[in-house]
């Protein structure tokens, strides 16, 4: 095994330009752009904090650049999927359907409305959740009952589902969709990852009720830590705009509130950055899938123990971090030890949520292709070249 593994640690050493004592990044944030000139201005106008210019471009730009009807720029991702549980009206109590296969964010926010999950497989040809997967847990565990869905057993409301497009490669989105309409569940994108990516030509995170993307320093674009929401309801995205300032009603000097309210709002100087990066994106994006493309040559004609994982059907992907599946743990565990020991940042994937102590009885449907890919799966680096 060990020729494969320095093979293509020398491969992806020579892919990014590594010195000799230089070490490759998973991901690193590249700022070419007018990042400096709009934090300057923003500096000089004295417009560094939640109110300011960049905010509302960021977030024109954004539904512009994705088609949604509206979107609403939060303090990060995590936040940003807080407020869209909050939306979709997630109450305590309820249950809310996603992924085992995610990162912890997911379940932190469903955790914050004070609802609990349930974790339904994921398919391995897209690493999000299973259309098959939810239509057999619901068809097995729920039914409607005045316009809710509820679990048959403890007749709690099932107040959501959340999918996930991992590591920016979209999952089925339409098939979920219909699935949730058909289930009068509310459908949310947990598109943290898969900024720029679409689906049958559409954007990830416009196909549910809220998609939520995620703007922290490990992303395809940064603003340092952000997210965002998006809406196809306009409506719906100034109530999220309002509940995430407070709930501060309009006024030019009297402060009144309407709501619980959050402090979710994006900073000027934060949104500045976002907008330089938004310029960039389509370039970015380009750049990851000549690596991708250069990674699954690679993985081919060396016709070894490592499979590249490739956008699925219907997919433009990101790639916000290229994977490859190993043939098992014990390969995994070797390659993660060679490469990370070799100056090549390497990662296993999140340990399943429902392996962690906070969510460990909650209901899962066995998840037999998440253990798979959880055993298997590693990132490799995928960070923009030059
Ligand atoms: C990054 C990420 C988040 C959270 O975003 P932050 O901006 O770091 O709070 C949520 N979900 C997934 C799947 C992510 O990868």
């Amino acid at each position: 095994m060990n020729k494969e593994y320095s093979d293509i640690v020398n491969e992806i050493r020579k892919l990014y330009g590594a010195g000799k004592d230089e070490k490759v990044m998973l991901h690193t944030p590249v700022f070419n752009g007018n990042e400096k000139k709009y934090l300057e201005e923003c500096i000089d106008t004295t417009f560094v904090s939640s109110v300011g210019p960049f905010v509302d471009k960021f977030e024109q730009d954004m539904a512009r650049y994705t088609g949604a009807a509206g979107a609403v720029v939060c303090v990060n991702g995590t936040a940003a999927l807080h407020l869209a549980l909050v939306m979709a009206g997630v109450k305590p109590g309820n249950l809310v359907i996603t992924q085992a296969l995610t990162f912890v964010a997911t379940c932190n926010a469903i955790s914050y409305t004070k609802s609990s999950p349930i974790f339904v497989d994921i398919d391995r040809r897209t690493l999000g959740m299973s259309p098959e997967a939810l239509k057999n847990w619901l068809e097995k565990n729920a039914y409607i009952i005045r316009g809710n869905c509820r679990d048959k057993v403890s007749g709690k409301r099932i107040g959501a589902v959340v999918a996930m497009h991992t590591f920016g490669h979209p999952a089925e989105v339409d098939k979920l969709k219909e699935i949730c309409d058909e289930w009068s569940i509310p459908f949310i994108e947990d598109a943290a990852e898969s900024i720029g990516s679409l689906f049958k030509g559409k954007h990830t995170g416009t196909f549910g009720l809220i998609g939520a993307i995620s703007f922290n320093g490990n992303k395809t674009i940064t603003t340092g830590g952000g997210g965002m929401l998006l809406f196809n309801n306009a409506d719906l995205a100034a109530k999220a705009k309002h509940l995430s300032t407070q709930a501060k009603m309009k006024h030019p000097w009297e402060f009144r509130h309407d709501h619980i309210g959050y402090n979710y709002r994006m900073p000027n100087i934060n949104a500045a950055l976002g907008c330089a990066q938004l310029e960039q994106l389509d370039g970015f994006i380009a750049n990851k899938r000549q690596t991708a493309t250069h990674y699954k040559d690679f993985f081919e004609s060396m016709n070894g123990n490592f499979r590249f994982f490739s956008e699925p059907p219907h997919a433009f992907s990101n790639y916000w971090l290229n994977a490859v599946i190993t043939p098992n743990k014990v390969i995994r565990d070797g390659f993660l030890e060679y490469s990370n020991s070799h100056g090549v940042m390497t990662r296993p994937v999140w340990e399943l949520m429902s392996g962690l102590r906070m969510w460990r009885n909650a209901p899962n449907d066995g998840l037999a292709n998440s253990k798979w890919v959880a055993d298997r799966l590693v990132n490799i680096p995928s960070g923009v070249r030059f």
